[in-house]
């Protein structure tokens, strides 16, 4: 499917049951761009939600780089900016997706890869260059920072009006063996920074962002492209669980944040004159990757099964822009014809008995 300039394509991978997980039917993939999920509240009937692609439980990681992501890494050695989101609970595979492990390499190494490969064929003259932050509660931590992880960073805005983190280290990689030292160690001290934080690492964003520049041989120019890939906070409402008013403050902003970049996605997404960037750190920093030309992509993480039923409604209620309402029972006909049902975000599908449009 082509995608026009300036629009986030949202593309939706459902994980496997765990070993320790009752299997059930209430998610499945319904086909290439529709997923079905039971209604929680009602078991007559079943709601579909439509994206630019769904990835069903089986799909491997290679799979999942090869139909989509591939293309938009290659785009930033034209020079282009390129935005990866990861969204959703805790536990329903970001992290796998975007970074993997060491038998199943997700999105992150097989970039990196990619990049080092490119660079090869280039002849030798390009430059990549890392920088791994993380947003917490609307501050910024630098993850490669040696020693703690210091006072939040402060956003500036540069001679040319770009926003730009301030202090923001920015390390020169000339391997991928040594990407994957320098991120195995920053990964550890994300997770050590969180424990002094007082807080898990699913409650911040990590943004791992790869400058690329090199001059290019026919043009005698320098082309810079930039990626960034990026595991976002869980995206739970931990105010239920958490009385204690720090992590209220906290999940407010962890909310709020995520709130403005589906404000920024479905802005872009529809065309409206005016884009939030501004309501949210993150936004800010991601304004010239995100729209404006960049390819941009959200992939929404689901957790299969029950008991995650009432999170995977509110996740796929807040990245898509179409779903309707299938009535399982087609004897039940209480749902007036072409009756329209509203999502969280104002947009609306026509409800059809039984049949899909
Ligand atoms: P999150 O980062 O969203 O909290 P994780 O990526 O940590 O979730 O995934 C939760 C668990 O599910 C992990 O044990 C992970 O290995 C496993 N998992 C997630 N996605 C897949 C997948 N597509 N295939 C196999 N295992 C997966
Ligand atoms: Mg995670």
């Amino acid at each position: 499917m082509s995608n026009p300039i300036n629009k986030v394509q949202v593309i939706c991978r459902i994980r496997p049951f765990l070993s320790h997980e009752k299997p059930d039917e209430s998610v499945v993939i319904e086909n290439e761009t529709t997923i079905r999920v039971q209604n929680h509240r009602d078991p007559t009937k079943d709601v579909n939600f439509m994206f630019d692609a769904c990835y069903s439980s089986k799909i491997s990681q290679e799979e999942v780089y090869r139909s989509k992501i591939k293309e938009l890494v290659e785009s930033v050695f034209h020079g282009q900016s390129a935005t990866i989101f990861c969204y959703g609970v805790t536990g329903a595979g970001k992290t796998f997706t975007i970074q993997g492990d060491d038998v199943n390499p997700g999105i992150i190494p097989r970039a990196l890869n990619q990049i080092f490969a490119n660079a090869k064929r280039n002849g030798g003259n390009s430059q990549i260059k890392i920088s791994y932050y993380e947003v917490f509660k609307e501050n910024l931590y630098d993850l490669l920072r040696e020693g703690d992880n210091g006072p939040g960073l402060p956003i500036r805005v540069d001679a040319n009006r770009k926003t730009f983190i301030a202090g923001l280290k920015e390390v020169l990689i000339n391997s991928f063996d040594e990407f994957r030292r320098m991120y195995a160690s920053s990964v550890k001290k994300r997770h050590t920074a969180s424990t002094r934080l007082n807080k898990n690492s699913s409650r911040s964003h990590a943004v791992l962002v790869i400058n690329i520049s090199f001059i290019d041989r026919k043009t005698n120019k320098t082309i810079q492209g930039k990626l960034n890939l990026i595991d976002l906070a869980g995206s739970e409402d931990n105010r239920k669980t958490d009385n204690n008013r720090e992590r209220m403050k906290e999940s407010t902003a962890i909310n709020q944040s995520l709130f403005v970049l589906g404000k920024v996605i479905e802005a872009l997404n529809s065309g409206a004159s005016r884009i939030p960037y501004r309501d949210s750190k993150m936004t800010r920093i991601l304004q010239d990757s995100l729209g404006g030309g960049s390819k941009s992509m959200m992939i929404v993480n689901v957790a299969p099964g029950e008991t995650f039923l009432p999170d995977t409604h509110k996740t796929l209620n807040y990245a898509t822009k179409t779903k309707e309402v299938i009535n399982k029972d087609p004897v039940i006909e209480l749902v007036p014809q072409n009756q329209r049902i509203y999502n969280t975000s104002g947009h609306y599908t026509t409800v059809s008995n039984g049949t899909q449009q």
